[in-house]
């Protein structure tokens, strides 16, 4: 496993979260990474200024993933390369009351950028197949009973295909990363935010209540990913364990979108360009004050 397309998930054939590699191989040298991730930043910052003056594809990042698996410090790291005016970034917590009292896509559609810019979601609708199955929540939700007869989740996974195929006719690409941290490596960072002071914040006892149900997360996320999975909008399942190689495959991900959407600068018409023209000999002409 060392290229990009050894991590992606398009739908063509269902997989075993089990078989993806939380690590990077020891043959990769992390010197050539960080590397190469630099220069993949430089490049995604070209394409982002084109697909802002071109205003017309919008792209949305989804990051999802257990506690501490790096979704923070990967965004970080994808924003440090983008100009901020065009990219928004949102986390999605647990459900307000007035998100909670719509329906489970409402909350995200609200924040898809327009297009030409783009979105980051640290965590997102996903949710509503991922925690709201480990812990059933959907049982408690103010909701008539025929929304919870049958079985919600396999619903819910079609709302979000039929969803992401919305956007992508409508001129988004959604593009879904799963952090893949191992159970070990988990309970390093863990032991971290408990033992130095200026992580401390980052720990709740409710992270420790989630990672008892490890084993119901990752079948969920196998399940989640397996049912929503598409050509246009693939998962990438990234190893991360070590973060510079995390941040270079989004890196190199985040590039191959933008190479599928091959924004291009506005072209000016004939008018447009002698307008510019005599612009410019309006503004040579003028005397010095
Ligand atoms: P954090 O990202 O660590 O700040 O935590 C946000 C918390 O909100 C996580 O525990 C999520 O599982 C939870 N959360 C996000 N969306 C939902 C949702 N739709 N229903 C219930 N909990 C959610
Ligand atoms: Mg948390």
């Amino acid at each position: 496993m060392n290229s990009l397309k050894d991590f992606i998930v398009n739908g063509d054939k269902k997989i075993k979260l089990k078989n993806f590699a939380t690590t990077p191989d020891d043959s990769i040298s992390k010197e050539k990474i960080v590397k190469k991730t630099k220069a993949n930043l430089e490049e995604m910052e070209k394409f982002q200024d084109k697909l802002y003056s071109e205003g017309k594809e919008g792209l949305v990042l989804i990051f999802q993933a257990m506690d501490a698996a790096g979704k923070d410090s990967t965004i970080k790291n994808v924003m440090s390369g983008l100009n901020p005016q065009g990219i928004d970034v949102h986390s999605f917590k647990q459900p307000s009351g007035e998100e909670a009292a719509h329906s489970f896509l409402w909350r995200a559609i609200k924040r898809f950028p327009t297009r030409g810019k783009m979105a980051i979601f640290n965590r997102s609708y996903y949710e509503d197949v991922l925690v709201v199955k480990v812990h059933k929540l959907y049982e408690t939700a103010k909701m008539p009973n025929r929304c919870k007869q049958g079985d919600i989740i396999e619903r819910r996974y079609k709302d979000i295909k039929n969803f992401e195929e919305y956007e992508y006719n409508n001129g988004y690409r959604i593009i879904k990363f799963f952090l893949n941290v191992s159970k070990d490596e988990q309970k390093k960072r863990f032991l971290e935010r408990i033992d130095l002071k200026i992580k401390n914040w980052k720990f709740s006892s409710s992270d420790l209540k989630e990672r008892a149900h490890w084993d119901k997360y990752m079948q969920a996320y196998e399940d989640a990913i397996n049912a929503t999975a598409s050509e246009h909008s693939p998962w990438y399942v990234l190893p991360a364990d070590k973060k510079w190689y995390t941040r270079y495959l989004v890196s190199e991900a985040v590039l191959d979108v933008f190479k599928k959407i091959a924004p291009q600068y506005p072209k000016l018409d004939e008018d447009a360009q002698k307008r510019l023209q005599a612009d410019r000999e309006i503004l040579m002409s003028e005397e010095n004050s």
